[in-house]
């Protein structure tokens, strides 16, 4: 076992954006005796989740479930969809977008990577990391392309380095207000059971995700939504694959099956989260999330610190990006309160590495739980030698009290 001399008593505050607390239900189902994946009661099990997993996504269409990171989800979109040296055009909208571009690259396509241009003034951070995915700049460059060589437009719902959502359904409008034939895929591995997201609704053709965010599960599961012509799509794609091929995964899972072994244990996680996120109803569950966002940005506004989104419009109800005074590193503060209070918060990643810290505020998580953890971060900061505005504690208090 983790020795923590340090840390002899309590529980560990896990309030990074991913892997979020995992409820003590969903533990103790994943506990339960593994069985064997061919019989009977696995079949159950393997209908059940999969089904669920459709009201999660908001669709009626096929939904492919891997043992797999995020990573891997990511991978199989682009791998059942596309050929190699196929154009796609991918959105800068922080970290993740970034890596999904790298991994483009990697695969043999031709991303393009779109981004809004310039850097903030007053944080001098850019303006694409504070700022959700601009329909417009999607539309013009897809108006431009009129031999439609770009096969399909790559975003990030909740851009999880960032703390920034996009409008996906505004995306949608500006492929068809384009007239453009490309498949839109979308990243929803933070945002999918934390902020509404619905599938069919707008228009999605490959929704990716994955366990350890807003499903509360830890990692391990990935999962594929896929639309009529994305599957339709998937039959000329030339991209090699195997273990990631929709036709096989879909057509076995409906029967509550799979083509090699699934992590039985964590459906066994998947099931039960299944059933506490339907029980409490999805309005519910993002009406959750947005209160305990509100006091978090209460929190930080007291404080007198930058949020790192720029418009409240897109504001993440899963995640807040909290910018240091220039000259205070944020790694330092994270490691602080780390060292003092045993809470964990999410590092800076590329471009803003050192300049800002986030606070999550999904998973197994309640009004006092991120009280607890706005006093932390109130107290690092204090630690650390950031002059603060006022009490972000008090500001939190005051609008859950509401
Ligand atoms: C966590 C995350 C990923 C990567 O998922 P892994 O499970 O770490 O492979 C990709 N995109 C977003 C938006 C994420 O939050």
């Amino acid at each position: 076992m983790l020795k923590l001399d340090n840390h002899p008593s309590g529980r560990h505050f896990l309030q990074i954006p991913g892997p979020s607390p995992v409820p003590d239900r969903i533990l103790r189902a994943i506990s339960l005796p593994t069985i064997d994946h061919r019989g009977p009661e696995f079949g159950v099990l393997g209908r059940k989740v999969v089904a669920g997993m459709q009201q999660i996504f908001q669709t009626r269409h096929p939904v492919a479930i891997y043992p797999s990171s995020g990573t891997g989800a990511w991978e199989a979109a682009l791998v059942n969809t596309l050929s190699p040296g196929d154009a796609v055009l991918m959105v800068e909208t922080g970290h993740f977008a970034t890596l999904w571009q790298k991994m483009a690259v990697k695969l043999g396509l031709e991303p393009e990577f779109l981004a809004l241009p310039g850097n903030d003034e007053a944080t001098g951070l850019p303006n694409a990391w504070r700022h959700g995915v601009p329909a417009a700049l999607v539309e013009e460059r897809l108006r431009k392309d009129t031999a439609h060589r770009i096969q399909a437009v790559c975003v990030v719902h909740n851009e999880t380095s960032t703390g920034v959502t996009s409008d996906i359904a505004a995306v949608r409008r500006a492929i068809d207000a384009a007239r453009h034939p490309a498949l839109l895929m979308v990243d929803t591995i933070s945002g999918l059971a934390s902020a509404d997201y619905r599938h069919d609704e707008w228009g999605v053709d490959v929704t990716i995700s994955g366990s350890q965010k807003g499903l509360m599960l830890p990692p391990g599961i990935g999962f594929n939504a896929l639309s009529p012509k994305a599957l339709a799509r998937s039959k000329q794609a030339r991209m090699p694959r195997s273990y990631w091929g929709w036709d096989e995964i879909v057509e076995m899972s409906a029967t509550g099956y799979w083509p090699y072994t699934p992590n039985t244990n964590l459906l066994y996680g998947l099931s039960e989260a299944l059933d506490m996120l339907l029980e409490q109803g999805l309005p519910a569950v993002f009406a959750r999330h947005q209160r305990w966002a509100g006091a978090v940005r209460a929190a930080v506004q007291a404080w007198g610190l930058p949020i790192q989104c720029a418009d409240p419009a897109v504001y993440s109800p899963v995640l807040t990006g909290v910018i240091t005074p220039r000259g205070v590193d944020a790694d330092a503060v994270r490691r602080t309160i780390h060292e003092r209070f045993d809470l964990s918060l999410g590092t800076g990643l590329g471009k803003i590495k050192g300049r800002m810290f986030r606070i999550g505020h999904l998973g197994d998580c309640n009004d006092l739980t991120l009280m607890a953890t706005l006093a932390g971060v109130e107290m690092g900061l204090k630690l650390a030698g950031a002059p603060l505005a006022g009490s972000g504690v008090t500001a939190a208090m005051d609008h859950f009290s509401r």
